[in-house]
């Protein structure tokens, strides 16, 4: 076992490394030699040093660089040394995240973490929270706490007999919210496409003026981040106007809730801790290994009563056990890493992380600019959108810029205009990177130009 460890610690090692040499993008020889794994099942046990010779000898190639500094795809963070080394401790312990008896670190560190988190994201203290995988599933766990506040309120139990029968709940969403967001009210029985969309402005922010009259249950869920122009939508107005007791404000700020991390960030989220309900991501902005996302609740008996089970296994002690919070039972002890990333970069160390790659993206702005390119919305946080003329040769560029591999960069289409997509979010990125990206970009449009 110990020969086997520190080969895999010399192998991340110089995996790490040789990160900034290489292309960004695994090159198309690497992908096809993975062949080279697809094997039949093996009738007889292999010695792990060679399992994992095989994995480093062709995964490592064929892995996307993106805990590189030039990674600009969808919102993708790197992960930082604590966190890195967080995991691979916490990997080694191997404990369920489940409950206090079985795993009293786990529980411990996890409710210190979330009290860290509540604190730096400022969010009302005493929160509920729950460490799931992404901020899809945090999507999830905070929206089935409001489904169960809302039909509490008009006395059905929607746990304990389900949707059919129940006072309908008014779902409203921004027309330019996250997908994932759409698909966790389809997981909840509230609908993809039986909700109320509210017309949004050009940067994709819900409009307040457009909220149509609310009566009875209703959920609004708004979006702090937009995932193309890093729009953060009017929550504190919002949540003033759905000022009923019917109604639960929930906040998908899988990346822009990191905002009120950094001081100068702050006006663009003011008043989201109005809101009743929060989902992030640790794994975009805060730079830890995946999987890591948070929901937070501001009433934690709400998101008890939606998550809660009871066996007589189970123990019954007073504490806050994580189960009752989480869709999962067994799970991996996510806030070791949090725990360890935040103790390594302190607020002040959050806040420049944010601000930090925010300052990277108005630089690719300002470059490109000046370089002859538009840029499609106003940057405000780590989101950038360049256009380099008809949808046509733009999409030609990004694709010459994605085989170039000094950087990664996907497309999208914003209110019908195809665009490259820059999101900033990883702790390594330095403006030297931003530099040499922009040069390639550049490169390769004028290569594309002819
Ligand atoms: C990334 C993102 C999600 C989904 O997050 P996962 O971690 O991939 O589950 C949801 N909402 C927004 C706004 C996002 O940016």
């Amino acid at each position: 076992m110990t020969n086997l460890l520190q080969d895999t610690a010399q192998r991340a090692i110089r995996y790490l490394a040789a990160l900034d040499d290489r292309g960004v993008a695994p090159s198309v020889e690497a992908v096809a030699a993975l062949g080279a794994l697809d094997t039949s099942l093996p009738d007889r046990p292999t010695d792990p040093a060679e399992v994992l010779d095989l994995l480093d000898t062709y995964g490592s190639p064929a892995t996307t660089a993106n805990t590189g500094g030039r990674y600009y795809g969808f919102v993708t963070g790197g992960v930082l040394p604590a966190a890195l080394a967080a995991s691979w401790m916490s990997s080694t312990w191997d404990q369920n995240g489940l409950g206090y008896t079985n795993s009293p670190v786990a529980v411990v560190l996890e409710e210190i973490a979330l009290r860290w988190l509540v604190d730096l994201l400022g969010l009302p203290s005493g929160c509920g929270g729950a460490f799931v995988t992404g901020a899809t599933m945090a999507n999830f766990t905070a929206l089935a706490a409001a489904r169960h506040a809302v039909l509490k309120r008009t006395g059905w139990d929607v746990e304990a007999d389900g949707l059919f029968g129940a006072p309908p709940i008014t779902v409203l969403i921004g027309e330019e919210a996250h997908p994932t967001l759409t698909k966790s009210l389809g997981l909840l029985g509230l609908g993809r496409n039986r909700v109320v969309k509210v017309p949004v402005d050009d940067q994709g922010r819900m409009r307040v003026d457009a909220l149509p009259d609310i009566a009875g249950p209703t959920i609004i869920c708004t979006q702090a981040g937009n995932v193309n122009t890093g729009a953060i939508d009017p929550i504190c107005e919002l949540s003033d106007r759905s000022d009923n007791s019917g109604t639960w404000v929930h906040v998908d700020g899988a990346f822009g809730l990191w905002a009120q991390a950094a001081p100068q960030r702050r006006y663009l989220t003011a008043g989201i801790e109005k809101a009743d309900s929060w989902a992030t991501d640790a794994h975009k902005w805060l730079n830890v290994t995946y999987d890591c996302g948070l929901a937070f609740v501001k009433d934690p008996a709400a998101l008890r009563a939606a998550m809660s089970i009871s066996a007589v296994y189970l123990p019954q002690t007073t504490r806050r056990e994580p189960l009752h919070y989480t869709p999962e039972a067994s799970r991996r002890a996510r806030g070791i890493e949090i725990w360890a990333t935040l103790r390594s970069l302190g607020r002040t160390g959050v806040a420049d992380l944010i601000e930090d790659d925010c300052r990277m993206a108005t630089r690719f702005a300002e470059k490109l600019q000046q370089a002859g390119f538009e840029i499609v919305n106003e940057v405000m946080l780590n989101q950038v959108l360049v256009s380099f003329g008809t949808p046509g040769h733009t999409l030609a560029v990004i694709k010459r810029i994605q085989e170039d591999g000094t950087c990664w960069c996907g497309s999208t289409v914003w209110q019908g205009r195809t665009a490259m997509r820059i999101s900033v979010s990883s702790w390594t990125t330095t403006e030297e990177d931003v530099d040499r990206s922009v040069e390639a970009m550049i490169r390769c449009e004028g290569i594309e130009r002819g």
